[in-house]
């Protein structure tokens, strides 16, 4: 079993004599799902992938990763496109390479454990539409989320591939709960369940070299099944841990064609495959045509991208994971929130209370979803609590966690947060102890009543049944009941090309003369700015919190006309956006003189709106889920009115006064900004 960790040189002259290896390192391409995924927000569309497909059918890979993870959800989001369909199309180019897939567990492609029928149908239709190897995983390692899955999989003939995701809480492997036994543990219990390969699921590129050598080493004497290393470059580790995994024994690693390569993503193939080549772990793999296939997704399919690399630093590699132990994807995230929030500022706090948040919610893994889960609690913690409270704001998914609708955690759930987040909690006070699935109503038929006709098929009604708010709106665009939005467009290499160019030429200045852009005075620490728009007059106000009381450290009247070109003719400048109501009125509360006399009868206005009734504001921008309540309703305070999804995550937002629903802006489905007015309360 380990007689091949050590790694020899067979043949000194490759060319002339390369033999088939004694134990070939067997490799998947995860390009076309991990790949983009990573790298471009999973934006790849089906059209992008067929240039190449059938040159790398004929590389010889274990497998090819096509769907899973996000893709089920941002293609027919973001890319109005069936996912079902991309299946069936790239297995016309694919003749030979078996297919893989992320299943997650109970979760299949989504954010929640979803009910035994709806998952037992969804591996049926996924087997039926092509795939082959299933890379099955629980956030939490609890393998009973496996039970219903796991039979499907077998039962459609398919191969079930256990996955244990790796996670820790020191600086390196070890400590009291993610430690080599722990590893080990989960192993033998994915052996029992019949696993016909088991994964060492390293999302976050935490796993070094040395850590990945003993764990490979400790599974592969412990079980019989392949063993797979899925790790992630995003801290730089994940290629001196691959050699280092062959070393071990490791059967099977994840790779991507280098344009997919690196960064968040997979070390890139061709560097493994010449590591490799002429010893007893010879990939066989031939360079050439895999330049042949890079250079095509250079030329043909890249630059379609190229917008979507995350490319404000030097570095390709995040060393937070070195830091924080923490995902990068998940850290990204999380400063995309604060930014979105206005709260960049607070990211120190953020990166202080997140091990404290994951130690209170058990210490659990942090994959999707618990990564989000756990990092909008986070960011949530450290925006809305104060002094005298925390967790102030519970998303409906840690009421979830708390009640063991994910599943068992690592750790037990600190008892306080856990009875404050099930405090009301419509399923009951008490947490449950029993298999998460096995207290879920049958989803399907409910599903079916819902969406009807709009529903041709299986796979339609699961889509739907998975995601019901932007599955819907798929279903319309499909059927032609709506007309997709712009957006959800393919864009044309040509497009793309000549997107490029202009962005360019306004990069050089040759285009527009950014708007009267101001050099920034020194700012303090918690600094907020807001632009103020009175009349045709515009002023910019710098805010910074005090001891938590706002307070206006700055106002100053700028150039009398909003801010404009300083070249005349031929440049463009969009109208500045309205001002929003909040943010005048806070402005002209300031004590300070210049104008604010002027902004005046606005901030009356604002107040008089408000006095006609209590608004319900979105705390952060998202998109409604729904309304729990119409017109006309009466309503409690502390009742809730509307559910509102930021990041994945549902928040539900709770009347802050007794009275009836006077006014309903938005619907289900609608995006709003933070600070939108929602509903109100009269
Ligand atoms: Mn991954």
């Amino acid at each position: 079993m380990t007689e091949h960790h050590q790694i020899s040189i067979t043949a000194l002259d490759y060319k002339a004599d390369r033999k088939k290896a004694k134990h070939p390192l067997k490799i998947m391409d995860v390009s076309l799902r991990d790949g983009h995924q990573s790298l471009f927000a999973t934006r790849g569309r089906t059209e992008d992938m067929i240039p190449v497909a059938e040159m790398m059918d004929q590389v010889g890979f274990w497998a090819v990763e096509t769907w899973g993870g996000a893709t089920f959800d941002t293609m027919h989001r973001f890319l109005n496109e069936d996912p079902w369909e991309r299946i069936r199309t790239l297995k016309r180019y694919f003749k030979k390479t078996p297919f893989s897939m992320l299943l997650r567990g109970q979760n299949l492609v989504g954010y929640r454990n979803y009910a035994d029928d709806l998952a037992k149908a969804f591996v049926e239709r996924a087997a039926a539409n092509g795939m082959d190897i299933f890379r099955t995983f629980d956030a939490l390692n609890d393998y009973r989320n496996f039970e219903t899955v796991v039979p499907a999989i077998k039962a459609s003939g398919k191969h079930f591939q256990g996955c244990i995701c790796y996670s820790m809480t020191e600086p390196r492997l070890g400590g009291d709960v993610y430690n080599l036994e722990y590893f080990v543990k989960k192993a033998r219990e994915l052996e029992a369940m019949g696993a016909d390969s088991i994964c060492i699921k390293d999302m976050a590129g935490l796993i070094a070299p040395y850590d990945a050598y003993a764990v490979i080493k400790a599974i592969k004497e412990a079980v019989k099944p392949p063993v797979h290393l899925h790790s992630h470059f995003t801290s730089g580790l994940a290629a001196m841990t691959h050699l280092k995994a062959a070393e071990a024994g490791v059967d099977i690693i994840d790779t991507c064609l280098s344009p997919y390569a690196y960064r968040t993503s997979h070390p890139a193939v061709e560097p493994m495959v010449m590591a490799l080549l002429g010893t007893n772990r010879d990939t066989g793999f031939d360079i050439a045509l895999l330049a042949r296939i890079n250079e095509k997704l250079e030329k043909e399919v890249m630059p379609k991208y190229r917008h979507l690399l995350a490319d404000n630093q030097m570095s390709i590699i995040d060393i937070n994971v070195l830091l924080h132990q923490t995902p990068g994807g998940m850290l990204s995230n999380l400063v995309n929130q604060l930014k979105e929030m206005d709260a960049l500022d607070k990211i120190n706090e953020v990166y202080k209370e997140l091990p404290r948040v994951r130690k209170e919610l058990g210490q659990i893994p942090l994959v999707t979803p618990t990564s989000q889960i756990v990092g909008i609690q986070t960011v949530n913690n450290v925006l809305f609590d104060t002094a005298e409270e925390r967790y102030k704001m519970i998303t409906a998914q840690v009421k979830d966690l708390c009640y063991g609708l994910y599943g068992k955690t690592a750790v037990p759930i600190d008892p306080q947060v856990q009875t404050k987040a099930l405090k009301g909690y419509p399923r009951g006070e008490e947490p449950i102890t029993c298999r998460p699935a096995e207290i879920l109503e049958p989803e399907l038929e409910k599903a079916r009543k819902e969406i009807g006709n709009l529903a041709a098929d299986l796979d339609d009604l699961i889509l739907y049944a998975l995601f019901p708010v932007t599955g819907r709106k798929f279903l319309s665009w499909k059927y032609g009941k709506e007309q997709p939005p712009a957006e959800v467009q393919a864009k044309t290499l040509e497009e793309a090309l000549a997107e490029q160019a202009l962005m360019a030429k306004a990069r050089a200045g040759q285009l527009v003369e950014k708007p009267g852009v101001k050099e920034a005075p020194v700012k303090g620490e918690g600094l907020r700015t807001f632009n103020v728009f009175v009349d045709d007059d515009y002023f910019e106000v710098g805010v910074e919190e005090v001891g938590g009381a706002p307070v206006v450290t700055r106002v100053q009247p700028t150039a009398t006309k909003a801010p404009g070109p300083k070249t005349p003719a031929k440049t463009i400048v969009p109208p500045p956006p309205a001002p929003p109501k909040a943010t005048a009125a806070k402005a002209t509360a300031a004590p300070e003189p210049a104008k604010t006399a002027a902004a005046k009868p606005k901030a009356e206005a604002a107040a008089a709106a408000d006095a006609a009734g209590t608004p319900i504001k979105a705390p952060m921008p998202g998109m409604i889920i729904n309304f729990e309540k119409q017109v006309g309703d009466a309503v409690k305070e502390g009742e809730t009115v509307v559910i509102l999804e930021a990041m994945k995550m549902e928040n539900a937002l709770t009347a802050p006064v007794s009275g009836v629903i006077k006014a309903i802006n938005f619907r289900s489905g609608d995006s709003v900004p933070k600070n939108a007015v929602l509903c109100v309360i009269g």
